[in-house]
């Protein structure tokens, strides 16, 4: 009896995929799935483009496309993860005729690895502290916009909605004024704390300046962000502080429409998010607002 060679494709640990025609992904082993970070389920029928860096399509493209011709031996690429970083991987191509696939198999390029684990680890250090806000240990604007450019490239590739949660702490002038600037202080490191606890880890949160904070929301739509959106204003809301009661007001914006058709820039995504932000803050404070019905308001108390 043939063996079943599936376990052995699972049991790999190097990254294999098969792709058929329009290089669309037939079938991925664990390796493959562990390391870029996403199930079967989201990976399966996808171009297997959708997961190389955007400067990496056009080449990338045109080895697979050689494949037809010769078996590739050793070609590196530039990969996206489902978490925002990237990955560079060396693979190896082979056209199989009889099923019209393609069969690739990658490790992790060790030149590149030993470049990022060594090399690199200063300086990606020193970056870390330029990208993170001191206070609340979330990432800084300039940090979070970093990371939003890589996760809208996706999304727009990937076709899947990407939204944006605006944050804002509600009178914290007045909260300031009257329990002082060190009060202050722990009550953003708190909130900061609240949004880590209550998102997920593909989730990007930022401090977006004084009282401010931002929220990526991969793979959610309108409907996704808000309910993001309510549970992290409730979490703040049901907080149990111990001078007085903060709450946060939230504007919310989606980047791509439900029918699949929109897709915005950060900065429009952005200025939507501060509109809703703005409605939200006019409608009461403590009150979560996404842009395409800013005639709605949340607030489920
Ligand atoms: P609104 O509900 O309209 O947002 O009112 P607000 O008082 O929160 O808004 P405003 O923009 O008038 O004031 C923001 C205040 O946030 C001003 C400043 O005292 C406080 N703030 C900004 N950054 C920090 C910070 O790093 N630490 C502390 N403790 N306070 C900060
Ligand atoms: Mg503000
Ligand atoms: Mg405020």
């Amino acid at each position: 009896m043939e063996p079943n060679l599936d376990q052995l494709f699972d049991i790999c640990p190097e990254i294999i995929c098969i792709l058929k025609p329009n290089y669309t992904i037939h079938r991925v082993n664990l390796a493959f799935t562990q390391l870029f970070g996403w199930d079967f389920s989201r990976i399966q029928g996808r171009s297997f483009l959708d997961f190389i860096h955007a400067e990496w399509v056009q080449p990338t493209q045109e080895v697979l496309q050689n494949t037809t011709n010769q078996t590739i031996p050793a070609f590196e690429t530039l990969h996206c993860k489902a978490d925002g970083n990237q990955t560079y991987l060396t693979w190896s191509f082979s056209f199989e005729p009889n099923s019209q696939s393609i069969f690739g198999i990658a490790r992790e390029s060790e030149a590149l690895k030993r470049f990022q684990e060594g090399i690199l680890q200063e300086n990606f250090r020193l970056t870390e502290l330029a990208y993170t806000d001191s206070l609340t240990e979330l990432m800084n604007r300039r940090g979070f916009l970093t990371q939003l450019q890589q996760y809208q490239s996706f999304a727009i590739r990937t076709r899947r909605p990407l939204s944006l949660l605006l944050l804002d702490v509600d009178y914290f002038k007045i909260f300031n004024d009257s329990y002082g600037h060190s009060a202050g202080d722990q009550a953003l490191v708190i909130i900061a704390g609240l949004l880590k606890t209550n998102l997920r880890r593909s989730d990007l949160a930022g401090r977006y300046g004084g009282e401010e904070f931002v929220v990526c929301l991969p793979d959610s739509d309108q409907q996704g962000a808000l309910t993001v959106a309510e549970s992290l204003r409730q979490a703040v809301d049901h907080y149990g502080w111990p001078i007085q009661e903060i709450t946060i007001s939230i504007g919310a914006a989606t980047a791509i429409a439900d029918d699949g058709s929109t897709c915005k820039t950060a900065k429009e995504l952005i200025d939507e998010a501060d509109r809703a932000l703005y409605h939200s803050k006019q409608a009461g404070r403590n009150c979560s607002t996404h842009h395409a019905h800013l005639q709605k308001t949340n607030r489920q108390r």
